[in-house]
């Protein structure tokens, strides 16, 4: 399919944007509407879609379950508890819901870690956008568990169709619900079939502390002694990291995701070491993490979240410039996922979002990433198109009544 999007604003300039089988391929003024479909983007800005580069997002059915806890008991009493009530139906919608809404707030690709990924995965191809999932692997450090989960995951591997755009990654949990041998056994098997891990890594203190007194070693030593840094890793949180971690995070090109609404709600202790990193270029993702822990999915606020705190943590307003984090919230240091691009140029992913200039947030428009980092909100957002195909325009989606019914009805039957 075609698609002519014709006036919009790009980089200050009026421009068209021509769309062909989900890629960009011209960018001129007054291109020939010979297409299957044309948007009418007058008064439009044209930008790129947010990515979000971490969330779990069968969880979206328990936003507003559990808050105000400790990471642990919130996951011991609270969470895990409730997750033992899902069934494939409420994790298939609380997807499609998680979907719905990034979709509205502007996001088209989500790096998700849940139970049951086949549900999430056909939730994900149902409501059109990217993402990268995998079978979520844990074994509480028990050898049946851990069994268990190598046949399931080996079953994924060989059966579950991926496709490029919805792409498979082995989903590790943490280091604090798998023994030693299942993530060498992970590492293994991500080596041998070239599929990317993806894994929470340092979130908390606690975290680090018990894993120097069960190993000897900081969690990322953890992760080269068990073979895990030297595959395709996307490491989510890293907050607690020394000097030597982070050189070893460099040394093996591992992409980390900054969750800091996640992060500042549940109150690790720490900050993401954002200047550290980025020193070392380590690769860098914004994510959300689930509706449980957030509790929206808005990137937009977690772009402007992630900025001040950086800023405050800091005392100092240069650290984290708008440009920098908007960058990045965009994907430019997504490489991981070969089905993003994060520019609106001839060659990229069709993966863009239209704003009116006539919303109040956006008026007046001195700088353009200012208002889109600082002002702007989810809301803000008129049109997604993902792939190629429109996703949303003029805020309307199909199936959104029925998303929101479904996701009520169930949550009213389980809880
Ligand atoms: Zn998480």
């Amino acid at each position: 399919m075609s698609l002519l999007i014709k006036n919009a604003v790009l980089n200050d300039i009026k421009s068209d944007v021509l769309i062909s089988k989900g890629f960009i391929t011209n960018i001129e003024q007054n291109i020939d509407n010979s297409t299957d479909r044309t948007i009418n983007a007058e008064g439009k800005i044209i930008i790129p879609s947010l990515k979000n580069g971490h969330s779990h997002s069968g969880m979206t059915i328990l936003r507003g379950y559990a808050d105000d806890m400790k990471l642990m008991p919130w996951l011991q009493e609270k969470i895990w508890p409730a997750e033992a009530k899902l069934t494939p139906e409420a994790i298939y919608w609380g997807t499609r819901l998680a979907s719905l809404e990034m979709i509205k707030s502007g996001t088209t690709f989500c790096n998700d870690m849940y139970f049951n990924f086949e549900m999430s995965q056909k939730a994900y191809i149902d409501s059109g956008i990217k993402s990268a999932s995998g079978p979520a692997l844990f074994d509480f450090f028990d050898p049946i568990k851990a069994e268990e989960m190598k046949s399931n995951c080996n079953y994924a591997v060989e059966n579950i169709n991926v496709s490029q755009n919805n792409s498979l990654t082995l989903a590790a949990h943490s280091i604090y619900t798998l023994s030693k041998e299942s993530l060498q056994w992970i590492a293994h098997l991500a080596k041998s079939k070239n599929i990317p891990v993806h894994i929470h890594l340092s979130e908390t203190g606690n975290e680090v502390n018990e894993c120097i007194s069960k190993y000897g070693v900081r969690p990322v030593e953890l992760l080269k002694k068990t073979g895990l840094l030297d595959t395709h890793l996307i490491a989510a949180h890293t907050i607690w990291l020394d000097d030597h971690e982070i050189d070893l995070l460099a040394e093996y090109n591992v992409t980390v995701v900054h969750n800091p609404v996640s992060n500042m709600k549940i109150s690790t202790g720490g900050v993401f070491p954002y200047q550290k990193l980025k020193e070392k270029n380590i690769k860098m993702m914004l994510g959300t993490d689930s509706c449980a822990s957030n509790n929206n999915l808005d990137m937009f606020e977690d772009m402007k979240i992630a900025a001040l705190l950086h800023k405050f943590h800091n005392n100092d307003p240069e650290i984290m410039k708008a440009e920098e984090i908007f960058d990045i919230a965009t994907g430019t240091e997504a490489s991981i996922f070969p089905q993003l691009s994060s520019k609106i140029e001839v060659g990229a992913h069709a993966d863009c979002i239209l704003l009116d200039q006539n919303t109040p947030a956006l008026v007046p428009s001195h700088n353009i990433t200012s208002n889109l980092v600082y002002s702007a909100n989810g809301s803000c957002v008129d049109t997604v198109i993902c792939n190629g195909e429109v996703l949303m325009e003029n805020r309307k989606i199909k199936d959104e009544e029925e998303i929101l019914n479904q996701v009520r009805s169930i949550s009213n039957k389980l809880f």
